[in-house]
């Protein structure tokens, strides 16, 4: 059967796969998308650890596959820093934001809204301009509980596959990944950041929920920034 096309049980490999078979799955899973794809297969690299470990692996897939940066005016400076020393080395990775005027602190009054502005349309943008057909995310399963219902081959848009290459691995296979293949990730990791986001959103926690830093105090606690919940194609107007 064709990777793209497998019904495994995903819940059951969380937990029965070692290392070496969860990285040789995702290898597989993106080899595969780039023969059937092409360029027309991007990857998203949020400049988080899931990311930057599923972009190292793109690049041994091969190392002409190009990738995109959702970035915002309230992302810390330390990952503004990390995205320009990431961009210079890799410039087939492209950075789209949106700087529309928008109101004074929408992130604490209407996050949803400030999300919707500030990263949706952006990569809707980026999906249009890049001629995307599949992208490729570092979202996994164990994340949290808004990430346990997704597949690693998913097409909740019509004609625009969605690919989870590491969507079984656990926090730690991420960072066994890193150290192994000696990745460089966002500083903001040493300062104890599990998860990270925009700086008015993300806070330091010790709770088992991975992301339950993210936008601690409003309605979106622990939760999405749509990216991954709202439509990315046929929009009308706020869109393409
Ligand atoms: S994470 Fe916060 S600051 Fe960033 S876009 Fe969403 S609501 Fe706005």
């Amino acid at each position: 059967m064709d990777t793209l096309e497998n019904k495994d049980d995903l819940k059951k490999l969380v937990d029965t796969l070692n290392f070496k078979q969860k990285v040789d799955r995702a290898f597989a899973l993106i080899e595969a998308a780039y023969k059937k794809y092409g360029n027309s297969m991007v990857v998203a690299n949020s400049l988080g650890k899931d990311s930057v470990a599923v972009w190292d692996l793109a690049k041994r897939v091969n190392p002409k596959i190009r990738g995109f940066i959702i970035t915002t005016r309230f992302k810390p400076k330390e990952t503004k820093k990390f995205m320009n020393e990431e961009v210079k080395c890799y410039p087939e990775l492209k950075v789209f934001k949106n700087d529309a005027e928008i109101p004074d602190q929408l992130y604490y009054t209407d996050p949803d809204k400030c999300c919707d502005i500030l990263k949706v349309q952006p990569i809707r943008r980026a999906v249009q301009e890049m001629k995307v057909k599949c992208w490729v995310t570092g979202l996994r399963c164990t994340e949290g509980r808004t990430r346990t219902d997704f597949k690693e081959v998913e097409e909740r848009d019509k004609g625009l596959i969605k690919l989870n290459p590491i969507l079984i691995w656990k926090e730690r296979e991420v960072w066994q990944y890193l150290a192994l293949y000696e990745v460089k990730v966002n500083p903001l990791y040493k300062a104890g950041y599990r998860s990270l986001g925009c700086e008015p959103c993300t806070r330091i926690t010790n709770e088992d929920n991975e992301r339950a830093g993210r936008w601690i105090g409003t309605s979106k606690c622990g939760g999405e920034c749509g990216i991954h919940t709202r439509s990315l194609i046929n929009v009308n107007g706020d869109g393409i």
